[in-house]
């Protein structure tokens, strides 16, 4: 059996705890490998040996980290079939699907790759009489990413590439379901010409995050994960005096107009509802379709699911793939079960016919959901749509602002002054207007709202420079000494 370890001070690192977890293959439902559980001493270690190397790392210039980032953006761009093919076999997404999340990946090695320019501060000549003054940006030492199952490779990437870059050193801590792409990119960095002990990968479960959120050396976390965890690491970090910024969950609301096109909605709704098997925290779960196109729209919907190829990424052709899971299957197959008792229609149940042997269910399609019932309000996590039908824009605006997540939405129209009064009016954190699934470029910032994200940093891009940062003024005066004199009054720049 396959045996994944840690990735400390440049190397592999057998864990000692004695505890594992399991590695499952979600398209066969066979375990394929364990994975050691770090202790806290484990952890510890692994945050001495960054605090080590951060002296050295912080004081490499500028030229040789953006040069660092450019190798690695090569080295990815190699690899990008093997680790697409590792987050497969780990995740049991696609390979279309894990190629892509890479993809997404990579834009945040290519963003860090501008370093130099991104590390600029401000100077003001003359901010008083001979007085200039200026900021710089400085790391912030030793930073921590915790990450979650469903994009094995790209969450870690939109975290570590700014930190790295900016000139901390990082400690990884990924989901214990899909490890193995961790692992690749550690070596990777390694080719890439990162000193040994700058990236180091302890994986683990509850008792290695505790570790590092509870760690004095540990300057700041970054989390993805669902709500109830993004809420804990929020409020423990902080409590500890750690920066956080923590990503949870989601339930997104696409509003489809009378005026949309219907065919481009739909191939938008099926798109974003069942690819990665709806395990996106960008997936759509609910459509709010205006009642006078709501039977149209879920025609359209209904017509094109059973085109939808189920199968494990092994298969040439599949185009969704198996739940993270049996345990997780499981839970997503109870609440297309428990639909219809709550009041709903269950228009298509991916329970029936789904392919056997590994954790898989086909599309399921749910009508009439309502707020007050599970479907709608629970984040399911799973290939399960949900269409919640409206009288009008108003209808369909107030329950995506009554909704307690807002990580993202989208809506559905020809009418630009209507998509814009909706860009104005929503309060979710990431808008597609005709877009089902508006994940921002890298040079934006990535970042929900209300219970999608804790703290006040959105994730990569400008706001990840901020947040992997911290600033420092600096007023400086080289005088002319016949101009010094005694002055006991507090310094004003008149
Ligand atoms: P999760 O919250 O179960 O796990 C995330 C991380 O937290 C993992 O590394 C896990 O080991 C750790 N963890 C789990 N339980 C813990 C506990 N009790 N104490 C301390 N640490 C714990 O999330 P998941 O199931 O891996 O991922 C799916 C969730 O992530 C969904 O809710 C999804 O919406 C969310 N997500 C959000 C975003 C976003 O950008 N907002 C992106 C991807 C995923």
């Amino acid at each position: 059996m396959k045996r994944i370890s840690h990735w400390v001070d440049g190397k592999v690192l057998e864990g000692t705890s004695g505890r594992s977890g399991v590695v499952w293959q979600p398209a066969t439902g066979e375990q394929q490998a364990t994975v050691d559980l770090a202790s806290a001493d484990e952890v510890s270690h692994a945050i001495a040996v960054a605090k080590a190397a951060f002296p050295a790392w912080r004081a490499t210039n500028l030229s040789r980290r953006a040069e660092v980032m450019f190798r690695m953006r090569e080295l990815v761009d190699a690899n990008r079939k093997e680790i697409a093919s590792l987050v497969s076999s780990e995740h049991g997404k696609v390979l279309s699907d894990a190629l892509g999340e890479l993809a997404r990946g990579l834009e945040n090695i290519e963003f860090a790759c501008g370093i130099p320019n991104l590390m600029k501060g401000g100077f003001s000549e003359q901010a008083s009489t001979g007085v200039d003054v200026y900021s710089i940006k400085q790391p912030l030492g030793v930073v921590a990413g915790i990450t979650p199952f469903n994009f094995p490779a790209m969450v870690p990437m939109w975290m570590f590439a700014n930190a790295l870059a900016c000139g901390n050193t990082f400690i990884l801590k990924p989901s214990e379901k899909d490890p193995s792409a961790s692992m690749f990119i550690a070596e990777l960095l390694k080719q890439a010409g990162l000193p040994d002990g700058c990236f180091n990968v302890v994986n683990g479960d509850k008792e290695a995050v505790d570790t590092i959120l509870g760690h004095p050396d540990i300057q700041a976390v970054s989390f993805v994960g669902s709500t109830p965890i993004a809420k804990y690491i929020y409020e423990t970090g902080t409590r500890n005096g750690k920066r956080v910024q923590a990503l949870g969950g989601a339930k997104n609301h696409m509003l489809v107009l009378p005026d949309a096109d219907l065919d481009m909605a739909a191939d938008a709704v099926v798109s974003a509802a069942y690819g990665s098997a709806g395990e996106r925290c960008m997936a759509i779960s609910v459509v709010l379709a205006v009642d006078s196109v709501a039977d149209a729209l879920i025609d359209k919907v209904k017509d094109r699911i059973p085109a939808i190829q189920v199968g494990p990424a092994s298969e040439e052709g599949n185009e969704m793939g198996p739940l993270i899971t049996g345990e997780h299957r499981d839970k997503v197959a109870a609440y297309v079960g428990g639909a219809e008792a709550e009041g709903a229609t269950l228009v298509v149940d991916g329970r029936v016919d789904a392919p056997a042997g590994g954790f898989f269910l086909k599309p399921s399609l749910i009508d009439n959901a309502k707020p007050g019932m599970k479907v709608y309000d629970d984040e399911i996590f799973g290939p399960v749509l949900t269409v919640t039908r409206v009288q009008s824009y108003d209808e369909g605006l107030r329950l995506i602002n009554d909704n307690q997540y807002g990580n993202g939405t989208a809506i559905f129209t020809r009418d630009g002054g209507v998509a814009r009064q909706f860009q104005f009016d929503v309060q979710v954190g990431m808008v597609g207007i005709n877009v089902p699934i508006p994940v921002p470029v890298s040079y934006y910032s990535f970042g929900g709202w209300k219970a999608s994200l804790f703290g006040d940093q959105h994730m990569y891009g400008p706001e990840g420079i901020n947040f992997f940062t911290r600033s420092k003024v600096v007023t400086s005066r080289w005088p002319d000494p016949r101009t010094s004199s005694v002055d006991l009054g507090f310094p004003t720049n008149r």
